[in-house]
């Protein structure tokens, strides 16, 4: 069958302006947000608008041996959903509905191609949330669920994975499967709902993601503490988390990513000028309670806490500043890039491993030449960094010795952006092989032809 027939069987599934055809794409469709895009042009991007487009699609794709891309809203950072040359990339953009919201159980099921965005609007009326936040609200659920995205909440709600009750997905061979459902436990069987999240994309594709949700806290405030060290600011956040105030967002920044976002967001947060010049990095703390009294008690809590850490100060930030800086610090990637970052990591150790891990890779940057900056969900240790180091060699000699170090605390490569094809490299280096065996034989059990989204987590096969 030539690809005019390939096209037509598209079409036939999805309709006509459901798909494009190569060289016919929209650019957007093309990239998620890794550093390093490559040109990689798909033979079809196809918009399924139901499951069983997407079942047909799979099947179609099996019969001919193609390579499947299933994408989100392409917000990934690590190249998880770039496409293959010749593939076809399944963007779920036209799949995003809330089709269910149960305000008893607290359960949403949602279609994958909803961003968070969308979801926050559509679950405001209900007083309930789901409290997971990675920064990109952008991002849908879809790619959330194969991320195991986390971002600022993970310290008090956890991670994607905290979430995610079940799931409908598509195999490759076009079954359509259901796991897990509007429960909140289970102890029946494999979990295949939690083997799937996080798998960017290489085992199945989701169609449908059954959420559990949150009360919306009434009240809430921003704190921003400046201190002298970046250590000092790492040795708080232990304490913090077991001072059992349970903070919703702990967030570090150095100075310098501090200075970029607030500059590049017009923010100002009225620190002191005296305080700000012996500042070395920030932590931003956000409480969030039930009552007024109770965060009343908590943010003099906190201060008491800091100030005993050596807190250059404590500002309790008027909301509007507080929603501010959280928006600005979302930015955070956008300014790296734009200051010419070459890499951004998120490798994550255990909380009190962070001031080692700290200090050792600003000592191996050093050594490598190379300049890092940076900023962190330091209550999860999870940090981002920022490398400058245009050399790709040198480079990926630098992070391969940074991240061996993270794993030798205990630590992951990547703690919630994925390693798609960016840190694949250092990702089969570093792991036991006995466990990239296990996980390869699990893919195979999925995806025996290794048709979807491959080139990247175990495939080290080179792209065509
Ligand atoms: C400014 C900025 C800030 C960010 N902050 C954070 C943060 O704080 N925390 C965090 O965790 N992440 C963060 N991210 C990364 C990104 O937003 C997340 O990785 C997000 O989960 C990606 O969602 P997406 O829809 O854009 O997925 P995509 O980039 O489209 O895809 C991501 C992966 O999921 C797969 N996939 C997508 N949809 C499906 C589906 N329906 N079925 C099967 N596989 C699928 C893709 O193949 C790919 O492997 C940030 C990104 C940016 C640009």
């Amino acid at each position: 069958m030539g690809t005019l027939d390939i096209r037509r069987e598209l079409i036939d599934i999805v309709g006509e302006g459901g798909a494009t055809f190569s060289p016919d794409h929209h650019p957007d469709d093309l990239h998620d947000e890794t550093l390093h895009p490559g040109h990689e042009v798909p033979y079809a991007v196809v918009f399924p608008s139901t499951t069983e487009h997407v079942s047909q699609i799979a099947m179609l794709a099996t019969a001919h041996g193609i390579a499947l891309t299933p994408r989100g809203s392409g917000t990934g950072l690590s190249g998880g959903a770039t496409p293959v040359p010749g593939g076809i990339v399944v963007s779920f953009a036209r799949m995003n509905q809330v089709l269910r919201l149960d305000t008893h159980d607290h359960v949403a099921v949602v279609q994958p191609g909803i961003t968070l965005q969308e979801l926050g609007e559509a679950l405001a009326p209900s007083g309930l949330r789901y409290p997971v936040y990675p920064g990109e609200l952008s991002g849908s659920l879809g790619g959330n669920v194969n991320t195991n995205a986390g971002g600022m909440r993970a310290v008090r709600h956890g991670v994607t994975r905290h979430h995610v009750i079940g799931l409908e997905l598509v195999l490759m061979d076009g079954t359509i499967l259901r796991t897990g459902g509007p429960v909140v436990k289970s102890s029946s069987g494999y979990d295949l709902t939690q083997l799937v999240i996080g798998s960017e994309g290489t085992l199945a594709l989701v169609t449908e993601v059954t959420l559990k949700l949150s009360p919306v806290m009434a009240h809430h405030a921003t704190i921003l503490v400046p201190f002298r060290t970046l250590e000092d600011v790492s040795r708080i956040a232990p304490a913090i988390v077991a001072s059992g105030l349970e903070p919703s967002m702990l967030e570090y920044l150095d100075v310098l990513t501090m200075t970029a976002i607030t500059n590049a967001t017009d923010l100002e947060l009225g620190v002191i000028a005296s305080v700000a010049q012996q500042t070395a990095a920030y932590l931003i703390v956000v409480l969030e309670t039930r009552s007024d009294q109770q965060l009343s008690d908590d943010i003099a809590a906190l201060a008491f806490l800091v100030e005993g850490a050596g807190a250059l100060d404590v500002y309790v930030l008027a909301p509007s500043a507080g929603t501010r800086l959280i928006e600005a610090r979302e930015r955070a990637f956008w300014v790296a890039k734009a200051a010419g970052a070459n890499e951004i990591i998120d490798v994550v150790v255990p909380r009190s491993s962070v001031p080692s891990f700290l200090s050792e890779a600003s000592e191996i940057a050093q050594r490598h030449g190379a300049f890092v900056s940076g900023c962190g969900h330091i209550g999860d240790g999870n940090v981002h960094l920022s490398v400058f180091l245009p050399d790709d060699e040198k480079r990926a000699a630098m992070l391969l010795e940074l991240f061996r170090f993270g794993v030798g605390l205990g630590g992951q490569i990547s703690g919630e952006h994925g390693i798609g094809r960016d840190k694949q490299a250092p990702y089969l280096e570093l792991t036991d092989p006995t466990l990239l065996a296990l996980q390869r034989r699990i893919k195979q059990a999925f995806d025996p032809a290794q048709l979807l989204n491959p080139y990247r987590l175990l495939d080290e096969r080179p792209m065509p």
